[in-house]
């Protein structure tokens, strides 16, 4: 079975300013590469689809969905802070990043993928569930994982965060949910600043020190997540996939290279295998650099795709 590729035009329209690193020639740096590369046509694409009001709510709070409704500008810029900004075209495009994880999920359970990565815009692992922040207005990853949960009644599910940021958002969600074990590394002191000496035991989030190697990464992932991934046997693996942790990413020092995400990609694979047939679900969160970023990309979807 095949990997699906999932992205929308309308991930193209939100921008936030000429000078946003967070910025939609992200998706066309990906996508030269991924031509380029020639795996393009050996991947499955679909378009995303809408996450309902009800997809959202089940992550956030009411008055929050309610406030970004509001707020759409019909021209120019709505400021939620100075990083984080919503144009006219912001809220159709989180409704396609987080419908991107429904359709991921119902597709790889109906049997017609094996896993998939979702090429959306804007991000969402920083999103909490009443604030913006750090560029994400609707956790992604959280509406797919609380969708998958629901609906198809999974007792275990794990999210890996290997973003540079500390996923937050995500982590704020699911703290102390004995269903969900969340494994992520970020770089301490930086963005958005969180510390995690008294996280809950479901929560495996790891710091590490600015200008680390990817050799040092490797060896936090396989020391601190792997032992517990596999004793809890997630039935499906979820994927905060930031790519700013690559050493030519400017908005963060580790060294992380293309070789260096086949290997947590090939890890991440391993845990699906053993207890979740296989079925992960891989989100774009971060990775600025636009070129690292396509690499990157490529590197992780030819390990997801047995390529
Ligand atoms: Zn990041």
């Amino acid at each position: 079975m095949q990997t699906l590729y999932i992205t929308h035009p309308a991930c193209h329209l939100h921008e936030m300013g000429d000078w946003h690193p967070e910025c939609p020639q992200r998706l066309d740096a990906i996508n030269d590469q991924l031509l380029s590369s020639g795996i393009d046509g050996l991947l499955l694409h679909e378009q995303s689809t809408d996450a309902t009001d009800a997809d959202i709510l089940r992550v956030h709070a009411t008055d929050y969905w309610s406030f970004l409704k509001r707020s759409v500008p019909e021209s120019g810029y709505f400021e939620i802070d100075p990083d984080t900004l919503m144009n006219p075209h912001t809220l159709d495009a989180a409704r396609k990043a987080a419908g991107a994880g429904i359709l991921a999920v119902d597709s790889i359970m109906a049997g017609h993928a094996q896993n998939a990565f979702c090429a959306v815009r804007p991000p969402g692992h920083h999103a909490r569930p009443s604030l913006a922040m750090g560029f994400c207005f609707v956790n992604n990853i959280a509406v797919a994982a609380a969708y998958a949960l629901e609906k198809y009644g999974f007792e275990r599910i794990s999210i890996i965060d290997f973003d540079v940021h500390h996923g937050n958002g995500t982590a704020e969600m699911f703290a102390g949910d004995e269903r969900v074990l969340m494994c992520g590394f970020f770089q301490e002191s930086i963005f958005p600043n969180v510390h995690t000496q008294n996280q809950p035991k479901n929560m495996l989030n790891i710091p590490v020190e600015a200008y680390a190697s990817g050799e040092q990464v490797r060896k936090l992932v396989e020391d601190r997540w792997m032992t517990d991934l596999f004793e809890f046997e997630p039935q499906f693996v979820f994927v905060s996939a930031g790519f700013d942790a690559h050493r030519e990413d400017e908005l963060a020092q580790l060294g992380l290279v293309e070789a260096d995400y086949a290997w947590i990609t090939q890890q991440i694979v391993s845990v699906a295998e053993h207890s979740a047939q296989g079925r992960i679900v891989s989100f774009l969160e971060g990775g600025y650099s636009l070129s690292a970023l396509g690499r990157s990309v490529v590197a992780h979807l030819k390990v997801l795709a047995k390529l």
